[in-house]
């Protein structure tokens, strides 16, 4: 039994006056034991908590000698003030009790114990190295870094050790003690009810360090938010909305444990001109439908050189890709990847009149071949 407990009203807890009989008080935990057991609640964690603090109020006002201590100790200190002085330990066998009275005679101790020891951040292990969290962060490129790859700051912000105590939690000058109540080991061994459990120390918290003078900046807690600002190289070649993983740089772990991992997500900032599409470029090239139906020579610009000529032969289809070899991005495997050229026939919005002209004759020309006598025939057909 930790000094906190002394604050809790065991008897409030079971129903009963604090003049309540052994028998009465036998009688009103047989009842709310039957009630909040987990068993008879589907797992629901408040009725294994009440559950458990009927049993530990039990533990205490059902054992002669701990009754005593507990009414002294509150009525010396009003229940409300932390006694410094007086920790009797948890009684061995104190508050022994048959859970087969309750559910006829089926071994139900070893199913609740093993429900208690399987609840998250049971056993004490807080007290463990624990590694540090993942921290995930964002950052955004321009087009080119992306492509070469950049060193970017980022400011993190998070949870870390207190900078004023270094993260005791102690007022400076003093340090934390080891825990009086579990010896350091963060853990209680508990007897709930006639079976044995062990649980976080409540003392310390499953700390193992107990803290009298705490540190006024944390209050103790030996925790701070705080901000610093790294250094990270993201690579060549990255792409919008990847993430990147930065070893080592998440949040610092706790009791010597590693640090996490800091993830990047990149976002790149689009290029007016070119595209990406893996470790390729794309560009989109207005052209003439002349320029397709006849062929030419079209110049077509890469990214950071000068501009390419690509031949256009005749007959090209609006819509065609062209691959420049070698004018992509480079990728992991360090080849570089091609920029990809569409070409998109430019309709003119003002035609002067010899344009026009030839554009009627051309119409004239080309009668009786209708471009959409294969898409009418294919719909009937369907
Ligand atoms: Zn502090
Ligand atoms: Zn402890």
């Amino acid at each position: 039994m930790s000094a906190k407990d002394y604050q809790k009203d065991y008897y409030k807890t079971l129903g009963v006056p604090k003049t309540a009989t052994a028998a009465e008080i036998k009688k009103a935990y047989r009842e709310l034991a039957r009630k909040y057991h987990p068993d008879a609640n589907k797992g629901s964690a408040d009725a294994e908590d009440r559950f458990k603090e009927i049993t530990e109020a039990y533990n205490v006002v059902s054992d002669e000698k701990q009754r005593k201590e507990y009414d002294e100790a509150r009525s010396m200190f009003g229940g409300f003030r932390v006694p410094t002085g007086t920790r009797p330990g948890a009684g061995a066998g104190a508050g022994n009790f048959d859970f087969s009275d309750l559910f006829g005679g089926e071994g139900l101790g070893d199913v609740i114990g093993g429900i208690f020891r399987g609840r998250p951040g049971g056993g004490g292990a807080a007290s463990r190295a624990r590694r540090g969290a993942d921290v995930e962060t964002e950052t955004s490129l321009s087009f080119g870094d992306a492509i070469d790859g950049a060193t970017v700051s980022l400011r993190l912000t998070g949870e870390g050790p207190c900078p004023v105590c270094h993260g005791t939690g102690a007022k400076t000058g003093t340090v934390p003690k080891v825990c009086p109540d579990c010896h350091g080991t963060g853990q209680q061994a508990r007897n709930l009810g006639g079976f044995g459990l062990s649980e976080p120390c409540k003392t310390c918290r499953g700390r193992g360090l107990v803290v009298e003078d705490p540190c006024p900046s944390c209050s103790g807690s030996g925790r701070a938010m705080s901000s610093r600002t790294i250094q990270a190289r993201i690579p060549a070649g990255v792409a919008d909305g990847q993430r990147i993983r930065i070893p080592g740089k998440g949040a610092p772990g706790e009791h010597g444990g590693k640090a996490g991992d800091l993830y990047v997500r990149v976002h790149v900032t689009p290029h007016g001109v070119f595209g990406r599409s893996g470790d390729n470029l794309t560009v989109t090239v207005p052209v003439t439908m002349p320029e397709l139906a006849l062929g030419a020579e079209i110049k077509v610009p890469t990214h950071r050189g000068a501009a390419v000529t690509v031949r256009v032969p005749p007959g090209t289809p609006n819509g065609q890709v062209f691959r420049v070899a070698g004018r992509g991005v480079r990728g992991k495997d360090g080849t570089l990847g091609a920029l990809l050229a569409t070409v998109e026939v430019v309709v003119p919005q003002d035609l002067n009149k010899k344009a026009r002209s030839a554009l009627e004759d051309l119409r004239i020309a080309t009668e009786g071949a209708d471009p959409r006598e294969e898409l009418l025939r294919r719909a009937r057909q369907e």
